[in-house]
């Protein structure tokens, strides 16, 4: 018998594979739970049931033949808001985007479905992927399933809370500062961000373009070494997805850990992190010492730098790509302007809510003719300092262990009032996305209040094989009693 509320991509694909079940009722148990629980949640703003059908009775006529099925062959999976669907509502979080039907799908939505997988919806998130609490969606927010007094972090908040109440068996998320990681660690599941370059951004709707990455949150880590596998690779539609070779990030997690050298940086270890955070990663770190992991301090200066730094790059680029959106080419449009620039600004000052014009004064301002040297010059110029940071470090160690987030979920409403320390929890995820290393949150433990701790391991560009090796033995062996 199928246990439903703990399917895994393997499972759920043996059991629809070998007919135990069958793709179309694990689409309707989904969208039942969805219809009984999300109404709490708030993690999905769009279901496209069609498409869903048509995908699992797809599937369930190939494993009715007996041909293999594909590696996520009838396995339910949602997407963020931020990726496009064709012919699906896609909103980005945002009032302006409110009946955007985007022609074309995103490429890692179609290598998604490509490789069998059944898209149930499109997933809350905050107002173009800017936040770290889901607060700033348009529409509404999203509650952390472990405890709906709280957030689920952000910006892929529907993602994570999706994951970790089994209403999808796995998600796309999108990580510009955190957005991946910093959910995965307040929701308690696998937040995955591969190196920029890795997954082709065709079809993300641009935050910042540097600085964004799709990637996977998963129940565990082989379902996010599995979806990798599946979006990584070169494509043609995005030049800067990168020509580099895709490993079997599945079969390369079998490899040994022991030997491997990681590092521990004590800037992540300073002020403002939780006790109980503090305790649960060294014990982790402890747990990979006792794999046969070696253990070395490394440093990493210019850390603190690393806010400002990200605040800068990303909202200068976000000023420039939601410039876009004026009104007339699609998405929202002011009823009630009587001339042109009139209803260019009125669409913006109705379409874009309060964080999303924050940053485009931002960035507009840090990109203006006399502050543009003091500003993102400056910030492009420390962005290569932390990028080199990691390069150094990377020479003694294979990987780096932090705490994913300074805190476990903070309750909604806590920091909506003060954008500052809303900035902060993103204090130790941002660096990873200004070098374009990968990165990924594991569980690791809980506080006294049953609040999920994060684990984020680091790695050299390209090497997701490695911190996804490290994170499954860490899983196996966290999951011994
Ligand atoms: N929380 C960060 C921000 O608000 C990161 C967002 C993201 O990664 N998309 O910009």
């Amino acid at each position: 018998m199928t246990d439903l509320n703990t399917l895994t991509i393997d499972s759920a694909r043996a059991a629809v594979q070998q007919r135990t079940t069958t793709a179309m009722s694990l689409v309707e148990h989904h969208y039942e739970k969805i219809q009984h629980e999300d109404g709490l949640v708030g993690a999905y703003l769009t279901l496209c049931k069609e498409r869903a059908m048509e995908q699992a009775d797809r599937m369930d006529r190939m494993a009715a033949e007996g041909v293999e099925l594909p590696a996520l062959g009838g396995v339910p999976i949602a997407i963020k808001d931020v990726m496009c669907a064709k012919d699906v509502r896609t909103t980005a979080g945002s009032k302006v985007l409110g009946n955007f039907v985007p022609p074309y799908d995103c490429t890692a939505v179609a290598r998604l479905e490509a490789a069998g997988a059944v898209v149930l919806g499109k997933l809350n998130c905050d107002e173009f992927a800017m936040g770290s609490s889901n607060e700033n969606s348009a529409f509404h927010p999203v509650r952390n399933p472990r405890d709906p007094s709280r957030v689920p972090g952000g910006s892929s908040g529907g993602s994570a809370a999706a994951v970790a109440s089994d209403m999808a068996v796995a998600a796309l998320g999108s990580d510009t500062g955190g957005s991946i990681r910093q959910p995965a660690s307040f929701c308690g599941v696998v937040g995955l961000m591969p190196t920029y370059g890795r997954v082709s951004r065709y079809g993300l709707i641009a935050f910042a373009s540097s600085l964004d990455h799709i990637g996977p949150l998963a129940k565990n880590v082989k379902d996010a070494a599995l979806v990798l596998r599946t979006i990584a690779g070169r494509d043609p539609m995005d030049s800067t997805s990168a020509e580099v070779p895709v490993p079997d990030y599945v079969a390369e997690l079998g490899k040994p850990v022991r030997g491997l050298k990681i590092g521990v940086a004590k800037e992540y270890f300073g002020e403002g992190l939780d006790a109980e955070v503090r305790t649960s990663v060294e014990a982790a770190i402890q747990q990979l010492a006792q794999l046969g992991c070696e253990v070395i301090p490394v440093s990493l200066p210019h850390t603190e730098y690393a806010i400002p730094t990200y605040y800068i790059v990303a909202t200068a680029e976000a000023s420039a790509n939601l410039a876009r959106y004026d009104g007339v080419r699609y998405g929202y449009r002011s009823k009630s302007a009587r001339t042109l620039s009139d209803m260019y600004r009125r669409t913006r000052d109705e379409g874009f809510g309060a964080e999303v014009k924050r940053r485009i004064m931002l960035g507009t301002y840090a990109l203006s003719a006399g502050y543009y040297d003091a500003y993102y010059l400056k910030a492009q110029k420390v962005r290569t300092l932390l990028t080199r940071d990691f390069e150094e470090a990377f020479r003694k160690v294979d990987a780096i262990v932090t705490p994913t987030c300074p805190t476990a979920a903070f309750k909604l409403g806590e920091k909506v009032n003060d954008p500052l320390a809303m900035y902060l929890a993103d204090i130790y995820t941002v660096t990873a996305d200004l070098a374009g290393i990968p990165g990924i949150s594991i569980p690791c433990g809980e506080t006294k209040e049953k609040l999920p701790i994060g684990l984020q391991i680091l790695g050299k560009h390209f090497a997701e094989a490695t911190i996804l090796r490290l994170a499954h033995a860490y899983e196996e062996s966290a999951a011994k009693p």
